[in-house]
């Protein structure tokens, strides 16, 4: 009877994500990365979220998971890459030099999931130069040697790829060898330990110097206050993204936010 319940209101959960992505009705927020060598934002982070009626948003770690086990991801990532190509577009020509970085489910990196035909397609209808896109991937996805082949074909193609939650998921240290990503996002859980924890300093500075080690950038993410930005700072990590500089915002407000950052 709880399952029969249960599975009626994910059915309805399932419906009414399928309508939302049918009919765009998704939302898409920006975090900015800010370059701390350059001192200023040089990228955003587009993040989803599903306004309901209510007011409220769902955040993606409730949908993402449904639409992936609905079949829904393939549309869902279609329009996020479109939309977020096409605000991307729109910031550079108003001459704002912004990336705009989005997330992959392992699911679009799947055999004949046909993402690196999707990225191009996209790219020339926006306008945006491919440059300015970053895709970033889980480490777990390069465990798939398809998916490896295929996220190989998108930097050949010269689209960047970032490793995100770097060190949280099941993966080898030798991919870092063979895949040479863009850069690496040290996941949140080793930066909120910084900077009483002197484990953690151990572990983030040891990815920062491995990572350069590689030639790869450091993106360190959910950084939450000013002490953990000086730390990282003084350990040579190279951009941050948190709570400390923006939560997630609407593209309304990216353009005040960049100026007032410069
Ligand atoms: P992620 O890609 O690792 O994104 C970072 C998450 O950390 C975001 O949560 C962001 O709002 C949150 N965050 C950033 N700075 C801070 C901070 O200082 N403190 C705290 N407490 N949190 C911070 P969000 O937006 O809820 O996204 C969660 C995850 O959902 C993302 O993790 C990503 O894996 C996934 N996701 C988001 N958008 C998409 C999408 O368009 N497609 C796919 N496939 N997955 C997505
Ligand atoms: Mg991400
Ligand atoms: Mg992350």
């Amino acid at each position: 009877m709880l399952d029969d319940t249960a599975s009626r209101n994910d059915d309805a959960l399932v419906s009414a994500l399928a309508w939302a992505v049918a009919e765009g009705q998704l939302a898409l927020r920006y975090q900015p990365k800010f370059d701390l060598f350059r001192r200023r934002i040089t990228g955003v982070e587009a993040l989803v979220r599903w306004p309901r009626s209510s007011g409220a948003e769902i955040l993606p770690a409730v949908f993402i998971p449904i639409a992936e086990a609905a079949g829904l991801i393939q549309p869902l990532g279609a329009w996020v890459l479109r939309q977020a190509c096409q605000q991307a577009a729109a910031w550079n020509r108003m001459g704002l030099d912004l990336s705009v970085a989005v997330n992959v489910s392992p699911l679009q990196l799947a055999p004949g999931a046909g993402l690196e035909a999707l990225v191009a397609q996209t790219l020339a209808e926006s306008g945006l130069h491919r440059s300015k896109l970053e895709l970033e991937i889980t480490e777990g996805v390069l465990m798939e040697a398809t998916a490896r082949a295929a996220v190989n074909r998108l930097m050949d193609d010269g689209i960047a790829i970032a490793l995100d939650d770097f060190g949280t998921g099941y993966s080898s240290l030798a991919y870092l060898r063979q895949l040479r990503a863009k850069s690496l996002k040290i996941d949140k859980s080793f930066l909120d330990g910084l900077p009483a924890s002197l484990d953690d300093c151990i572990l983030v500075g040891s990815m920062i110097r491995l990572a350069h080690g590689f030639g790869m950038e450091v993106v360190a993410e959910g950084v939450e206050s000013p002490e953990q930005q000086e730390v990282l700072e003084l350990m040579g990590c190279d951009i941050i993204q948190g709570y400390t500089l923006s939560r997630p915002i609407t593209a309304d407000e990216v353009p005040r936010l960049v100026k007032s950052c410069r």
